[in-house]
């Protein structure tokens, strides 16, 4: 049978240009996301999608309870997150087994969130994309928020009240900022105030828009 090309339907939505933000803890995903946000990017934040999946009667829970019990939920019907972090961090086949509850469905909402997003090019704020392996192919850069450790530690022990023993052991769970680095397309160094990301940013926003309109042009050329 003779094929005419790619065809697009709700269920195939033409491809749409992404970015994959990410950084260490307190490097300034969230603040950098804001700024382009306010310049008409669609910012489709997983962290905040994975947390809707276990908030209360979030659309994982019923899968959570089944899984690990009542006993894993707070009375108002969430995760009790301190009980299921004790669990995963003494048994790996209980982590395993909360991953496979909730990748799925953060992948699922994530691309939902995408499509409803609008924007002429959509944003995935990912703290773990590097770590995470199967992100890379469904973007077409990468963009690290950067900035020097110390930064970091000094950050999240204001905002958290964390003692810095504490922010320095959730790091060291993360790639490190040299391999963050080196897997990066863009990078924004975010170790000054915010009138030092405007500049970077308006840069990076000009850059995705041209590309998004050529990938569009692509993509019209052959449907
Ligand atoms: P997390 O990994 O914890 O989600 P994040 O990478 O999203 O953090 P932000 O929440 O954007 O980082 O920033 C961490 C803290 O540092 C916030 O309190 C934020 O207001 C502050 N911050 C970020 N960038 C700057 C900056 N350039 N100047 C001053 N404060 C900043």
């Amino acid at each position: 049978m003779e094929t005419t090309g790619p065809t697009v339907s709700a269920s195939h939505p033409p491809p749409r240009y992404a970015v994959g933000l990410t950084g260490g803890i307190g490097c300034g995903k969230t603040t950098v996301a804001d700024l382009f946000a306010a310049r008409g990017a669609a910012v489709v934040d997983t962290d905040r999608i994975a947390h809707g999946l276990t908030a209360p009667h979030g659309a994982a829970m019923p899968a959570l309870i089944d899984a690990f019990g009542p006993d894993y939920a707070t009375p108002d019907g969430a995760l009790d997150r301190a009980r299921m972090r004790a669990l995963v961090f003494s048994d790996p086949h209980a982590r395993a087994r909360l991953e496979a509850i909730l990748h799925p469905r953060i992948r699922e909402a994530t691309a939902a969130a995408a499509l409803l997003a609008g924007g002429p090019y959509t944003i995935f704020a990912v703290p773990l994309l590097i770590e995470s392996g199967t992100w890379r192919e469904r973007v077409a850069r990468v963009l690290a928020i950067d900035c020097p450790e110390a930064t970091q530690v000094a950050r999240v022990m204001a905002r958290n009240g964390l003692a810095e023993e504490q922010v320095r052991a959730i790091m060291a769970a993360q790639v490190s900022r040299a391999r963050r680095l080196e897997e990066a397309d863009d990078v924004i160094l975010n170790d000054a105030g915010i009138d030092a990301l405007l500049p970077q940013v308006e840069r990076l926003h000009r850059f995705y828009l041209d590309e998004a309109a050529r990938l569009a042009e692509q993509t019209s050329k052959r449907l």
